[in-house]
This record gives structure tokens, sequence and C-alpha cells, in this order.
């Protein structure tokens, strides 16, 4: 580690702050790339970020790649049901009906389901207080396919939009509209805007954070999920921590970088979920031996990894769950709303 005089982006700070050397190794190009952190408000961040960033998302990056949808083939009645049962699940209406529509259907196991992490879909809504079916939910940087919104649309939420700058051309599935363009060109306000690890990759921070501010509505909520530091898997891999992911993370947020730059957008923080997962754990352990996060054997990619045992994956499970308790966790799930003075 050395120091060197750079100005901090989130806080502005100009002074001489520790630099980091940072390896790409998704794809394992091990192309280098300098870091430096904030010693005011502990924010990591890019040096430079590279003009032609748009070649470090080739068109395999794992995000941007196609999913199928869950639903497809469950009767449309049941899908109904099902409908209504979530409704009172969300939103505490019809309860008798409920009481009588459990014995017919389940619920959908999108409800129970975690699109990015160790927090349910249910229980992120209920956090975010949505109060209908009918409340328009934007979701940013989602790529091709937004699991997110497809497990929304499946619960039974119909005004569902995504946008992505970064993606081929728009996508449209069933109730889910993702359009290829930027937040900027986003029309009306959201009551749910969301971030899926998607505000790492964006260059300015404050500019964002004052759009989504601008597209809430009055009482509307904004979810960001991003990597976090210091956790425990940066204190102990260092620069081979899975999330650093050079150089398309241009930021790992501290705490106290995230709540700084939400209050200069007229936002402040209400809630956080820690959400790591055995991938942090295993990702980073294979950065360390020096093996692309691509590589054929990678457990993303071939659940029967040779290079894994089940004992170490089921160990890797069970730390994530522990630091997720104790707050050493790498990714955390913040839940923003606008602050009183901006809201009246
Ligand atoms: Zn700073």
């Amino acid at each position: 580690m050395t120091i060197s005089r750079h100005t901090c982006r989130i806080c502005k700070t100009a002074d001489n702050h520790p630099t980091f050397m940072g390896r790409e190794m998704m794809f394992g190009t091990r192309e280098e790339f300098v870091y430096f952190q904030c010693n005011t408000c502990d924010c990591l961040q890019i040096t430079d970020i590279p003009e032609n960033i748009d070649e470090y998302y080739p068109t395999d990056y794992m995000p941007h790649t196609l999913s199928e949808t869950t639903n497809k083939g469950i009767n449309w009645v049941i899908r109904i049901l099902q409908k209504q049962r979530c409704r009172t699940a969300l939103f505490g209406k019809n309860y008798k009906l409920n009481s009588l529509l459990k014995l017919i259907v389940d619920l959908p196991s999108a409800l129970y389901e975690s699109p990015n992490g160790v927090s349910s879909v249910g229980r992120i809504i209920t956090t975010t207080g949505l109060k209908s079916f009918d409340e328009r939910i934007l979701d940013v940087g989602c790529g091709i396919y937004s699991h997110w919104l497809a497990s929304l649309e499946e619960l039974g939420f119909t005004e569902l939009q995504g946008v992505d700058p970064l993606i081929p051309a728009d996508q449209n599935h069933g109730y889910v509209n993702i359009a290829r363009s930027e937040l900027c060109d986003v029309s009306g306000k959201f009551s749910l805007i969301s971030l899926h690890h998607s505000l790492e990759h964006i260059p300015n921070q404050e500019e964002t954070l004052i759009l989504i501010e601008k597209h809430l509505t009055h009482d509307g909520v904004c979810l960001i999920r991003i990597p976090i530091i210091p956790s425990h898997l940066w204190k102990k891999y260092g620069t081979n921590w899975v999330e650093f992911d050079p150089p398309r993370h241009f930021y790992l947020h501290s705490l106290k970088s995230l709540k700084l730059l939400a209050n200069k957008a007229g936002l402040e923080v209400f809630d956080i979920q820690y959400d790591e997962t055995a991938f942090e754990f295993y990702g980073s352990e294979m950065y360390a031996r020096d093996i692309p996060l691509t590589n054929e054997n990678s457990p993303l990619f071939n659940p029967e990894s040779s290079l894994f045992t089940k004992e170490e994956m089921n160990n890797f499970k069970t730390l994530a769950n522990k630091v997720n308790q104790t707050g050493e966790s790498g990714r955390a799930a913040f839940f923003l709303r606008k602050t009183l003075l901006s809201s009246g």
C-alpha cells in the first residue's frame, strides 16, 4: 500500500490517501487498476475511470445474460388466487378471503426467494412500505433481465420498469419493460427505485442519487444493494476480495460515505439489511489462488465444482450467515427515503 494525493469524489477531501492496486479477475485479464481509499469518508474508489469501460462488459458479462421467468406453465386461475394471497401477505388486505385461499393455493416461491442475498423479496417489500400492486417500480442498471422485477411480477406487481444504458436493445417480458437508456431519460415518479449491485458501476454518484430523489414519490423508497467496506473479506483478502472487481466497480462505499452521499441528495438511510452469500467467500478464495471467476470449475457456473469440496461450500454459507449477524458483511441492502426537510 502506498500513499498519494487525490480528491475524494464523494466527500471532496483533497489529501494524501492510501492507494491499492487491483487486478481484473472476473475474466482473468489481470490488467491492473489503481484505487485510493478516502481517509475522511473511507470510500474506496478507482483513481481514473477507464474511457473504454464498455469493453469490460462483454456480451457474456453475467448480469447481462437472459434467464427464464419462473412462473411459466402455471395455471392462470392459480396465478390469480396466488396474487390474492400475496396481496394479503404483503399489504394486509382481504384477510378473511385469505384464510380460505390458503387451503387452495400456496404462496408463490418468489415471496421467499432472495434476489441477491439473504433478504427475501417479501421482507424487502414489507420494509419499503409499498401499499398495492399498482405502485410504480423502477430498477436501475438491471441488465437485459431483472430477476428482481420478474419476482415482483410473479407476486402480482404490474408497473415494472427497468433502465440500463449498457444493454443492446429494449427488452419486454410480460409486465416488465426494460429500456436501453440512462436514468435521466426516465419520466414520471416511482414508489420504489432499486439498484441491485449497480450503483458501484456508475461514475457520477451524487448526480445519480439526486436524480433518484427527484424520481421518488413523496413517500417513495430507494433500495440500494452494494458491496461495503470495511468487511470481514476486505480485511482478510484485501485486493483479492471478489467484490473489489476492478475496473467495473468504481466505488466501494463505507456506511459513512453512503450516508453522506444520501444526505447530499436529500435522502436518509432508514434501514440496513446485510446480505452476504457464499459467493463472496469462494470468489475471494479463487482470486487469492489466481483463478478467474469465469474458470470452468467455478462454483458459480458448475455446482459440482472441483475447486471446493461440499464441506468447504457449506462452510462458506455458514460464514456468510455469521458475518450478516455480526455486521461484518461485505454486502448490504440500504433503504433510503426523502429527508424531512426535502419532502415538504
Ligand atoms: Zn471521502
